[in-house]
């Protein structure tokens, strides 16, 4: 008899079962603008320079002998500097409790399972709508979730006044997660305005603001700006928690590396980061060594860091410049409807308002992939494609 007969298949991730429809299409204008990773204008992946002469400093000089339990030291102070900002009071005083984390889906898996261990009947706010892995991690993580307002589907941008609402009836003390900048799906962020009244409202509440910041840099191309959601809630007194990942803008996808952070006073950040090790060691007891070499050696070589911050500007820019062109082509076409919602968002994801009926139409007629909800990536519009995805997104929606 079989052991495992009753295990029938998993539901195919919806992001990733995009990739291979895409990859199983044998037409020659096909399309894939459903993966979240960054592409060239030929459509091709990118090592950035900066890594790969990062990578030249290391070849043939790195022992491979395990990291501490919470990662390279080098690597999570530099990270923090990028996230608190150089000249961080939290982190002179050593308040911050950081560990290397594999990548931000680890950073926020590590998190939720700190906040089911130490706080198990606080539960978790989570915006609608949101990357769909945050509800399959703090699901797996055993901690419930509650949703709050985010997306306005008439104006394509910020239901404010919902989500303010929904952040004042939450009951005081509540666990929410904010996505620093860049948010995925919607590509849609609060004004700095904004951010202070959430912040202010946060205080008042006494709410925990847990920031996932997958797309430092993405948004406006520069990692300082894109870290003012932060800085508010810092200025604000806030002792936030915060999942970094250098997948995106450091385009290290495949190397998962990241961190995670949760400030505290200074004699329980030295608790709090034990326990995080704590929660890792049973799990991968310790973090891979290479990309995380490679983000401290960038980070913390001033010549590698400027190069770093051009070449994240030039991907978040060449994103910038496709957005313009999706809107001009469909518009071009004589579209009745509006798309300024596309130059509007930001970061990596256009959130189209198409319907998962046009986006099926999209596939089927013109071997165009995306998520069912609509969710454009951006990185996968090029200057060869983008009149071809235009006129097909005006065919559908006409
Ligand atoms: N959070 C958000 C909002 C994301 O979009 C992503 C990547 N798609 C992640 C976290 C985590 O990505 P990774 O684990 O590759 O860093």
């Amino acid at each position: 008899a079989s052991w495992w007969s009753h295990v029938e298949p998993a539901a195919k991730d919806p992001i990733l079962g995009v990739t291979e429809a895409f990859l199983a299409d044998r037409s020659p204008h096909k399309v894939n603008v459903g993966v979240g990773a960054y592409r060239d204008d030929d459509g091709k992946p990118v090592v950035l320079d900066c890594v790969r002469k990062a990578e030249g400093k290391i070849a043939g000089n790195l022992d491979m002998e395990y990291l501490p339990m919470g990662g390279s030291i080098k690597m999570v102070e530099e990270s923090l500097k990028l996230a608190y900002g150089k000249e961080s009071e939290l982190t002179k005083d050593k308040r911050v409790a950081a560990v290397q984390a594999l990548s931000g889906t680890g950073a926020c898996r590590l998190f939720a399972d700190f906040q089911k261990r130490f706080l198990p009947d606080s539960q978790i706010y989570i915006p609608i709508p949101t990357w769909a892995n945050h509800h399959n991690i703090w699901r797996d993580a055993h901690v419930p979730q509650r949703t709050f307002h985010y997306y306005h589907p008439e104006t394509r941008g910020l239901d404010f006044a919902a989500m303010m609402d929904d952040i004042k009836n939450a009951p005081n003390g509540s666990f929410f997660l904010l996505h620093a900048c860049a948010h995925n799906p919607t590509g849609v962020d609060p004004s700095e305005e904004q951010w202070r009244e959430i912040s202010y409202q946060f205080k008042v509440k006494n709410h925990f603001a847990f920031f996932d910041m997958a797309y430092q840099g993405f948004a406006s191309g520069d990692p300082e700006n894109d870290a003012k959601a932060i800085r508010i809630f810092l200025e604000d007194g806030h002792m936030i928690g915060c999942a970094q990942s250098f997948a995106k803008n450091m385009g290290l996808y495949g190397q998962r590396v990241g961190c995670l952070s949760v400030c505290e006073s200074e004699m329980q950040a030295v608790a709090v980061k034990s326990q995080l090790q704590q929660i890792a060691r049973p799990m991968y007891s310790n973090p891979p060594v290479h990309g995380a070499l490679i983000v401290s050696i960038i980070l913390s070589d001033p010549e590698l860091k400027s190069l770093w911050l051009k070449e994240v500007k030039g991907m978040a820019d060449r994103i910038i410049g496709m957005r313009t062109a999706l809107r001009k082509n469909i518009e071009k076409l004589g579209s009745n409807l509006s798309w300024e919602h596309i130059t509007n968002q930001i970061g990596m994801f256009c959130y189209s308002g198409l319907t998962p009926e046009q986006v099926d139409h999209l596939r089927n007629e013109f071997h165009i992939y995306m998520t069912r909800n609509g969710r454009i990536s951006m990185a996968g519009v090029t200057t060869g494609n983008v009149g071809y995805l235009a006129n097909a997104i005006h065919e559908v929606t006409k």
